[in-house]
């Protein structure tokens, strides 16, 4: 299975924040879409990550006046990516090589979704469950 079905699943919603947007809204962002990373762009160019693990490491080397920091000194500039046609294993490698949760879909510099390892753990039990049903139907009909 590859990364376009899941986002066929999903969707391509992105949630997404300018260069300016400050660490207390990246925050707001965050709580209120129930999400783990925003992405930060400029028109069309993606600049960054800023996920909850940063929220945390800032406020915590930095406190309250952390908040006020602008996204693009809260981000992680060196985003690793991925593509539709990749595959769901490719993109489990990625995750547990980089120690990130979340690989932005990029084609052609465009961002066109976000896979989060919740989309990859829902894809896996969902694929054990039908192998599982496969070899329950194959053993009662043979
Ligand atoms: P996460 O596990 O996704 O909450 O992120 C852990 C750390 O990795 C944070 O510092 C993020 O900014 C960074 N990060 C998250 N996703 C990516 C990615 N796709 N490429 C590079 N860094 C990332």
């Amino acid at each position: 299975m590859t990364v376009s079905a899941i986002l066929s699943d999903k969707g391509n919603n992105v949630v997404t924040l300018g260069p300016k947007a400050t660490l207390a809204e990246i925050c707001k962002t965050l709580a209120t879409h129930r999400i783990g990373a925003v992405l930060i762009v400029e028109g069309e160019e993606i600049l960054g990550i800023v996920s909850e693990r940063d929220v945390v490491r800032l406020v915590s080397a930095g406190g309250g006046e952390a908040l006020s920091s602008p996204a693009t000194s809260c981000m992680t500039k060196n985003l690793v990516t991925c593509a539709r046609n990749d595959t769901i294993a490719v993109v489990m490698e990625k995750m547990t090589t980089g120690r990130f949760r979340h690989v932005p879909v990029v084609e052609e510099g465009k961002l066109e979704g976000v896979i989060s390892i919740g989309d990859v753990v829902k894809y896996r039990i969902a694929e054990a469950e039908r192998e599982a049903e496969e070899m329950r139907s194959y053993i009662t009909t043979t």
